[in-house]
């Protein structure tokens, strides 16, 4: 049987993405969400993927959620952290509330999906954690102090974390996706999407199968000698050693 992996934000946009690549690679996927339910429901009816709603920013929602994965399809061995949100605005227009909405969604996060799970993979010795940052995180972008300052963040978590676990078997990588065509980027007004695309050397948005493509190779055997590293997915928009 395939291992059990659970996708946050896994019913829509780059997650939904991740959900099925992991599905048609064999493994036994449970896709969390927010708040969205009519898309939940859909995502579940296409794709026979089971859905499971809680709130990632909440840490005991975590656990209850987690708990109730693996009930139903078993000990959970790859998390991949891949639900946020963007509140942007100028810091010194920036509300104390958008600071700590992007701060509780992107970065508690990390803690509270990695928490109630990491004694089960250490005692089995083996595990993957994938983290989605953004390019945002590794270069800092204005109007997004919030969601910049969550995403360096998830770099940290991740590089701290793999240290903790390297000997357990355990991987825990980044993937820091640059601007990929979904509806978080949808959002963005057409004349500032233009602007970002001249700034991308391949002249182009990505697809969010070419982030669940990483993904899957972290998940995988192949990706056992990496761990604690940041993937930038952004068509050379921003190259970082
Ligand atoms: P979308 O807005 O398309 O989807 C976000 C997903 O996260 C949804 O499934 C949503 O659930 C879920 N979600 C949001 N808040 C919560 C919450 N509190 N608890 C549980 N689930 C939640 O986002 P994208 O696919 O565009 O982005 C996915 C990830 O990739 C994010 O971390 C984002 O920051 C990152 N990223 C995206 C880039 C892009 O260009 N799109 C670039 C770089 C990074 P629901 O459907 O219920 O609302």
């Amino acid at each position: 049987m395939g291992k059990v992996a659970v996708v946050t934000g896994g019913t829509r946009g780059i997650g939904e993405a991740i959900s099925l690549q992991l599905k048609a690679k064999g493994y036994r996927v449970a896709a969390n969400y927010g708040g969205n339910d009519e898309a939940a429901q859909k995502f579940q009816a296409e794709t026979g993927i089971p859905v499971h709603k809680w709130d990632v920013g909440d840490y005991d929602g975590c656990a209850a959620g987690l708990k109730a994965v693996e009930k139903e399809l078993g000990p959970i061995e790859i998390v991949v952290n891949n639900a946020g949100i963007t509140r942007d605005g100028m810091l010194h227009k920036l509300t104390p509330e958008k600071w700590n909405d992007v701060i509780r969604v992107d970065l508690n996060s990390m803690f509270n999906m990695t928490h109630p799970i990491i004694e089960g993979m250490r005692s089995r010795n083996w595990g993957r954690i994938i983290n989605i940052s953004s390019v945002n995180g590794q270069k800092g972008q204005m109007g997004q102090s919030n969601y910049s300052a969550a995403k360096a963040g998830v770099i940290g978590f991740t590089k701290a974390l793999a240290q903790e676990t390297a000997r357990k078997g355990i991987t825990v990588n980044c993937i820091a996706p640059g601007y990929i065509n979904t509806e978080m980027v949808a959002a963005v007004p057409e004349k500032v999407l233009e602007s970002i695309i001249a700034q991308i050397p391949v002249g182009r948005l990505g697809a969010a199968d070419e982030i669940a493509k990483c993904v899957a190779f972290l998940a995988s055997d192949d990706g056992a000698f990496i761990t604690g590293s940041t993937i930038s997915a952004n068509g050379g928009q921003y190259m970082t050693s």
